[in-house]
């Protein structure tokens, strides 16, 4: 008759394509039952946009298939959000699991939107999702969201976070009388009220925080890369963007700061006709693809250019949910996908250290980050 140790030797030859390692030693093998040839365990992923999901489900399938003698096979698949920051910090933000800043070179290359819709795509997947409108001079997020009269609560001196479309949200833009000084306001000001927005609200159980972080290199990003510790920095490019050599710049900020960059995403990287479906790259291709090399970093994504994309922001209607069949959608879902991939391998690689730093060892080079 079958015995457990047979079954954790066929699902060991199962690998996450992404971290690289076998199903088994990840600990994404819970509750195996076997009795009697009925076997029986939950398949516990690394996050719920896991994009190979269907494809390690197929593989875990197929290994057990082909274990002789069993008579009944009762799968379970969940997922649980690995954490891809380290929660060893007295900031109070134990309960936030990866935390992702929004960067780009300059502003207009939708940073907000993507932002947004990512954010919203990775809650429709299931995880716990927030997003920070740390655009102070200029924050765009309420009027995206058709909140222009949100509002924050404070409640036991920790700020509230507004609810939307399953987001909990916190903004600049709420507090309308002071968003018109923003302007004014500079480094350690802008800093305090930063840090404030990260540490004193009550985000409650989150396995992603967006931080949509202003355009360049100000005082903004350097807080958030210097308060608390961060899974990485998104960056978010255009094709002239990439022209004009700025989103460089941003990137080099941040890896000076030794502030993991888990890839870049090109938004209006294209133009998809709507009669004949073909892609039209109007402003020249590849150019994000060409920093990622520069860079060693993975490319996420590329967002087509999209009417219906501007005029739903403008209204509070972002795409993700007005239209989520749209071409742009569905690329604002693949990127959100191949983002939470690159967050569990950053997360994979800090467990490794913690787990190698406390036995004394080198960590082994498996999991990369890039
Ligand atoms: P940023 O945050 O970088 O300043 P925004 O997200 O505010 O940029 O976007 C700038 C403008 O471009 C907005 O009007 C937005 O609706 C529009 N926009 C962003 N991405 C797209 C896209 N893929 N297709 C069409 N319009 C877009």
């Amino acid at each position: 008759m079958v015995g457990i140790d047979q079954v954790l030797e066929k699902l060991s030859t199962v690998i996450d394509p992404d971290l690289k390692k076998d199903i088994v030693s990840m600990g994404m093998i819970k509750d195996l039952e076997l009795n009697d040839g009925n076997l029986k365990f939950t398949l516990e992923l690394t996050t719920p946009a896991c994009p190979f999901n269907v494809e390690i489900e197929d593989d875990v399938r197929k290994a057990i298939a082909e274990i002789s003698d069993l008579k009944n096979f009762d799968l379970k698949v969940t997922a649980k959000v690995m954490e891809g920051r380290s929660l060893d910090d007295d900031t109070g933000m134990k309960t936030v699991k990866n935390i992702i800043g929004v960067a780009s070179g300059k502003g207009g290359v939708g940073k907000s939107t993507v932002s947004l819709n990512l954010a919203l795509a990775l809650s429709e997947s299931g995880a716990k999702v927030g997003l920070l409108d740390a655009d102070i001079y200029g924050p765009s997020i309420p009027l995206m969201l058709g909140m222009k009269d949100g509002f924050m609560e404070v409640e036991d001196n920790k700020l509230q976070p507004a609810d939307s479309n399953g987001l909990k949200v916190v903004s600049f833009g709420f507090f309308a009388d002071q968003s018109n000084q923003a302007a004014i306001y500079r480094g350690p000001i802008i800093s305090g009220i930063l840090k404030q927005f990260l540490v004193d609200t009550n985000w409650s159980e989150l396995d992603y925080l967006i931080v949509d972080l202003p355009p360049g290199t100000g005082d903004i990003p350097l807080t958030l890369a210097q308060t608390i510790p961060i899974t990485g920095i998104l960056v978010v490019t255009t094709p002239q963007d990439v022209a004009s050599d700025v989103a460089v710049k941003a990137v080099s900020m941040f890896e000076k700061l030794n502030v993991p960059i888990i890839g870049v995403v090109e938004n209006m990287s294209h133009f998809i006709c709507p009669n004949c479906d073909d892609k039209h790259y109007i402003f020249g291709e590849g150019g994000a693809k060409k920093i990622s090399e520069r860079f060693n970093m993975p490319f996420l994504g590329e967002i087509p250019l999209n009417s219906g994309i501007m005029s739903g922001s403008d209204l509070g209607k972002p795409i993700m949910i007005t239209n989520p069949d749209s071409p742009s959608a569905v690329a604002f879902r693949k990127s959100a996908k191949n983002i939470a991939a690159q967050c569990s391998i950053i997360a994979s690689k800090l467990q490794e250290e913690i787990e190698s730093e406390s036995s004394g060892e080198e960590p082994t080079p498996e999991a990369s980050t890039n």
